[in-house]
């Protein structure tokens, strides 16, 4: 596996501009310490804080830039109380079993293709859509 260029901790899977992210999960939290975070939620904030995130300057994510992976932490589907309440309260308590942490990587490269103008992947010699190279 790559090494990954981590640059933010969110809670959820938000991705506020264009581009094609990976996301998968992972049973193990990547190292963040020192990466800013951008959550508002009282107790996965201390989680994440624990870990080493640091809180962002400001409290609008602008996104990710080609490579870049953000480490996501939702509160587990069936553990939110919004489930039954229609959003989270801040009073409700989260340790980390009840976080899944996914790591979301854009992996569309700055460039598109210069033959057809499709997008390039990061790292990646070929063109996923015209083949060039
Ligand atoms: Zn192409």
């Amino acid at each position: 596996m790559t090494e990954l260029n981590i640059v933010a901790v969110l809670s959820t899977t938000i991705s506020p501009i264009d581009g094609l992210q990976d996301i998968y999960t992972v049973s193990i939290c990547p190292d963040i310490q020192g990466v800013p975070h951008y959550i508002g939620h009282p107790d996965t904030k201390e989680i994440v804080e624990q870990l080493g995130a640091v809180q962002a300057p400001s409290k609008l994510f602008t996104g990710l830039q080609p490579g870049e992976s953000a480490v996501c932490v939702p509160i587990q589907q069936g553990k939110s109380t919004r489930a039954t309440e229609g959003f989270t309260t801040p009073h409700q308590g989260v340790v980390l079993s009840d976080l899944s942490v996914r790591i979301m990587t854009r992996i569309d490269a700055e460039n598109p293709c210069i033959f057809c103008g499709g997008r390039m992947l990061v790292g990646k010699m070929h063109c996923p859509s015209c083949g060039a190279c």
